[in-house]
């Protein structure tokens, strides 16, 4: 009997330690397990295939329209529009300059070529054009001693920015000579005067020209504005303050020519000896009638450019009073100025210069 209660009392301590061990194991075995969060990941799993859904769906839209898409033709090249600018060393210079190379950066595909009424290249100009961004060439080119105007005479005495504008031109056909396309090459010719003022809707209206194009300019010959009139898409005359039987009656600033006409007319230039008002007419008479001129800006109905005057700024002396303008060219910059003038002029005059100088330098 003790012995048979012996054996159950160890048949059970078995069984217990048994139960217990194979307790033990589940419980090891389960500390390595993930724990059944079936719960918070249902709205993560929710997101990861919405997002799936709409990865494939934007992917069956790149799919579908990459099948439709035409093959793109490389964006056609609008011709260039090579702005020739005669300049003259003087206190507003920078100031001008500036202005006009900050417009010139709105306008796309266009050459500024800066022709300087100087014997050099001045390091003021070349390091404004070297600083500017836009795409320029700089020139030089001195107006003949009896061609300039003198200190006092009227502006109208002489015409200005001739031989400038002459060298641009020449400049412009021999480097186009050197490319490919001969004289049959897009693009169109524009004199801009350092002083005017431009809206880049005019680089726009030109660019297109296929012979000579014209439009109103504002602020000129004593009138709001000059400009031919239009008549069934022609231009039939012109209105203007003055002399209006002069073939082409408009101002520098009011045409623009095509490339193609200025290569195929090597002998076109501005004639310094026309009498006044007859230089832009020096220029365009052979190359164009008025029947064949393009008017642009709305049938030459807007205005986009103005023939504004920039005020010579009243420099005072040391002690304040004002310097009257004779005799006095301050230098924009260039050293020919300080060199004619040093010897003639007082102390203060030439720290005047001086001080110009440094200052148009910064
Ligand atoms: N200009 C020049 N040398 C001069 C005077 C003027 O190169 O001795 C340039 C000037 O910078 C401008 C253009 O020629 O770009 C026309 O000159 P200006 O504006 O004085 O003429 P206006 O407006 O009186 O016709
Ligand atoms: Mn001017």
């Amino acid at each position: 009997m003790a012995t048979r209660m012996k054996l159950k009392l160890k048949t059970v301590f078995v069984l217990y330690f048994m139960v217990s061990l194979l307790g033990l194991i589940y419980a090891l075995m389960q500390l390595g397990q993930r724990c059944d969060c079936t719960e918070h990941d249902i709205p993560k799993d929710r997101t990861i295939s919405r997002l799936r859904g709409e990865l494939h769906r934007l992917q069956e839209q790149i799919r579908k329209s990459e099948a439709t898409k035409q093959p793109q033709k490389p964006p056609a090249r609008q011709p260039t529009v090579f702005v020739i600018t005669p300049t003259y060393a003087r206190l507003v210079q920078k100031a001008e300059l500036t202005r006009l190379s900050q417009t010139f950066l709105h306008v796309p595909q266009l050459h500024w070529i800066v022709v300087e009424d100087s014997p050099h290249k001045t390091p003021l100009v070349t390091d404004l054009l070297v600083k500017s961004g836009v795409t320029y060439t700089h020139l030089h080119m001195p107006t003949a001693k009896d061609r300039k105007l003198q200190e006092g005479d009227p502006s109208w005495l002489k015409p200005r920015g001739v031989e400038q504008r002459n060298e641009g031109l020449r400049w412009l056909r021999e480097d186009r000579r050197a490319q490919p396309g001969g004289d049959n090459q897009q693009g169109v010719v524009y004199f801009a005067d350092d002083d005017n003022t431009y809206s880049l809707q005019i680089f726009e209206e030109m660019r297109s020209t296929q012979r000579v194009s014209v439009w109103p300019v504002g602020l000129v010959g004593g009138m709001k504005y000059e400009r031919p009139v239009v008549e069934g898409g022609k231009v039939v005359r012109f209105h203007t303050g003055w002399r209006p039987s002069r073939p082409f009656p408009m101002d520098m600033a009011g045409f623009a020519v095509s490339l193609k006409l200025v290569l195929s007319n090597p002998e076109a230039c501005f004639d310094g000896e026309a009498p006044m008002g007859f230089l832009e007419s020096s220029f365009l008479q052979g190359l164009v009638t008025m029947d064949e001129l393009e008017p642009k800006a709305d049938n030459c109905s807007k205005v986009l450019v103005w023939h504004t005057r920039t005020e010579k700024p009243k420099m005072k002396r040391r002690g304040g009073s004002a310097r009257s303008g004779t005799g006095f060219r301050p230098c924009g910059g260039g050293l020919r100025d300080t060199h004619t003038h040093t010897h003639n002029h007082t102390h203060t005059h030439i720290h005047t210069v001086k001080r110009t100088l440094l200052f148009n330098a910064a």
